[in-house]
């Protein structure tokens, strides 16, 4: 008798697709982490059988690798955020693409997969941001609606507002950086089911959207491609 190989990431047990078509879905976001909290975050999602999608910064891929293996161990879905956050329309276009392969590179290392949507600090992008992630093969991701919690960083304002913007198909920015928005999750998230929401990733949301590398979705006022 052989022994199969233990292979070096732990596959996430395939959850059932969800259909946003049949469910009432929305997407949490968590961007420029993983911060600090995302452990206690982790948690929480877990104990809500909740999915989330971290955009993560290079930097702390490689500060905090743990948090990402975990991330992605429990279903969760892990994009590019860049290596450390610049405006990426003020940059060239070599510059773009070190910040965006670097993270990939964190990324793939600390948990086997690589990012497959890329969200622009700032949610800033241009032509020429677009045909740098068209280059990897990635659409951009922005969100329907801020939770403004780098703002208030008040948990009930954060929770307020996030019930506030809450829509089917919404995706909402947050940051696990943010203490006040990680110690109110629990709440948020169950009021949000309450609502029959089921918390998925940026993925199931967009699946409709067919989005092609370099698309951006949502479309912001003033883009012309
Ligand atoms: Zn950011």
């Amino acid at each position: 008798m052989t022994l199969a190989p233990v292979p070096a990431f732990a596959q996430a047990p395939k959850a059932a697709e969800v259909d946003c078509e049949q469910v009432k879905c929305i997407a949490l976001t968590f961007d420029d982490g993983p911060g600090k909290y995302a452990g206690t975050l982790l948690d929480t999602l877990k104990k809500y059988d909740a999915k989330a999608t971290f955009f993560l910064e290079g930097q702390y891929v490689n500060s905090r690798p743990a948090f990402v293996k975990r991330m992605v161990a429990e279903g969760h879905e892990v994009g590019n955020h860049s290596y450390k956050h610049p405006d990426f329309t003020k940059i060239d276009a070599g510059v773009i693409r070190s910040e965006i392969k670097k993270t990939q590179d964190a990324v793939k290392k600390a948990s086997g997969v690589e990012p497959k949507l890329l969200r622009p600090p700032y949610g800033l992008a241009d032509i020429q941001v677009s045909d740098v992630a068209t280059e990897f093969g990635m659409p951009m991701i922005l969100w329907t609606a801020g939770s403004h919690d780098w703002d208030t960083k008040n948990e009930e304002a954060i929770k307020k507002k996030v019930l506030e913007v809450a829509e089917r198909d919404g995706i909402i920015l947050m940051h696990d950086w943010v203490k006040q928005t990680v110690d109110g999750m629990p709440s948020i998230i169950k009021s949000l089911q309450a609502k029959g929401y089921r918390l998925v990733t940026v993925s199931d949301v967009i699946k409709r959207q067919n989005l092609q590398p370099g698309q951006i979705f949502p479309v912001p006022e003033g883009w012309e491609k």
